[in-house]
């Protein structure tokens, strides 16, 4: 399988190629030259393990990685999980949950960031090459991303993040990770402060050629592919459904485009349910077909506060039937004006979804609901999924809700559902007065610059 970029500058690169590249050189995103139809297949992976698919979807995307090697990484990234069925699922009257927060970190990043963790030690192992990763997080992503990593050779990770302003149990999930190839530094800034400092030093092309220097975030192609597997999985946990709908808190736009994939790959997911918190430019799109930029809001379901979905793209592509001249003409419209409408004329490839968004109050109430119907606690995220949900599956089909994150981990939104009802995870509770380290630097580029100098490989 070759990949090529949505924005027709890059093509011809093998699945190693790509997963080093992360963003195309052309400032498209890199997607595979066809998705293979595994329908045939279907009946013959009844009973596999979730490592055991994972090897049969994964492998159908790439060539220049040998078989064994493959099974190794699979095995051993969803080694560190805490349940044998990896991603298992809770069934309530109305709807089933797909837990996705079994990895060490308790949310579903880890199903993708352990994978590629081990992906980027092999390559560069191969290679004879090291990496310095550097990110910027508000929350969740880093700690993910340092779980990935850590302890690994050849590889450093330094992460941005804005001093006094994670929740006090993110923060800790990150600084108490005391590994030599670790850094965390904490700004003195916002987010959005640590994000531009970030990409500004990626822009210096030098700097970042000198050091070897890498990303991690979402549009990273592995990542994607990793997040394929749990929606087969779970269709063989519900014992293979003629159709069903899939419900999927929506940030970034990486998740649902899995799911995306694995409906054209031939899975019987009759719509995806995209669901926002009030950030709502996606769930505005696929109702409208007008794309346009509005505030970031803040609000109970953090990780999904994203106006600009990164991944969306790669679904433009799709959705323009593969032509990389509109998809740089509707990137190049968006840049200068915030605003593009698609109109939909072609309504074919948007039959995949349904879109709403829910706001903080209805995402309080669904959790708060879930505690008194069912006696289940979800998070945040979930909630606003469950949420949407509940609103626009229509059908007589069942209806998977996907969870994106262990409760605990968002107590804010919790406690403000269900004061009388401590929302703990052992994990979470072994953090405390662990020992932990932290550099903590002003909002200057020349500083943050000096430190990367003075501690990458
Ligand atoms: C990242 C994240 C999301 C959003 O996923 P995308 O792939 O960015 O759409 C939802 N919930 C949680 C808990 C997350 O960490």
């Amino acid at each position: 399988m070759q990949y090529h970029s949505t924005r027709g500058e890059v093509s011809g690169l093998s699945f190693i190629d790509a997963v080093m590249m992360g963003l195309a050189s052309d400032g498209g995103l890199l997607v595979p030259q066809s998705i293979p139809d595994v329908q045939a297949e279907l009946g013959r992976w009844k009973g596999l393990s979730y490592e055991g698919l994972a090897f049969e979807i994964m492998r159908r995307f790439l060539s220049d990685l040998p078989e064994e090697d493959l099974k190794h990484l699979i095995e051993k990234s969803y080694a560190s999980f805490d349940d044998p069925l990896i991603a298992p699922i809770r069934s309530f009257d109305k709807f089933h949950v797909l837990e996705l927060f079994h990895g060490p970190t308790l949310a579903f990043k880890d199903v993708a960031l352990q994978f590629l963790g081990n992906l980027f030690e092999h390559v560069l192992e191969q290679r004879d090459a090291q990496l310095n990763i550097l990110g910027a997080t508000s929350g969740d992503t880093g700690s993910a991303a340092i779980a990935g990593v850590k302890g690994k050779a050849r590889i450093k990770i330094f992460v941005l993040y804005p001093e006094g302003k994670t929740s006090p149990l993110q923060e800790r999930q990150m600084i108490t990770v005391l590994e030599d190839n670790v850094h965390n530094i904490a700004l003195r800034g916002s987010f959005d402060d640590c994000q531009s400092l970030m990409k500004s030093v990626f822009s210096d092309l030098e700097f970042r050629t000198q050091h070897s220097l890498g990303a991690v975030n979402s549009v990273n192609w592995a990542r994607i592919l990793a997040q394929i597997v749990y929606y087969f999985h779970a269709w063989y946990q519900l014992d293979c459904p003629d159709r069903f709908n899939v419900s999927v808190p929506t940030g970034n736009f990486g998740n649902i485009f899995a799911g995306y994939l694995a409906r054209e790959m031939g899975l019987p997911i009759n719509h995806l349910i995209l669901a926002t918190n009030s950030n709502d430019i996606l769930a505005r799109f696929f109702n409208t077909g007008e794309y346009s930029r509005g505030q970031v809001n803040f609000t109970e379901s953090p990780a999904m506060d994203i106006q600009v979905a990164s991944n969306f793209e790669r679904y433009l592509f799709y959705e323009l039937n593969q032509s990389s001249g509109k998809v740089v003409e509707f990137m190049e419209q968006f840049q200068s004006t915030g605003t593009v409408s698609l109109g939909f004329n072609t309504r074919r490839q948007n039959e995949a979804f349904l879109a709403g968004a829910a706001d903080d109050e209805q995402t309080i109430e669904t959790i708060k609901r879930c505690h008194a119907d069912y006696g289940y606690l979800v998070d945040p995220h979930t909630a606003v999924g469950i949420e949407v949900a509940s609103k626009l599956h229509r059908e007589d089909l069942p209806l998977l809700c996907l969870s994106t994150a262990y409760p605990a981990k968002f107590q804010h939104a919790m406690h403000r559902a269900l004061p009388e009802i401590p929302v703990e995870h052992p994990t979470l509770n072994a953090l405390k007065g662990l020992p932990e380290r932290k550099q903590v630097m002003d909002v200057d580029e020349a500083a943050v610059k000096a430190y990367l100098a003075g501690h990458a490989l």
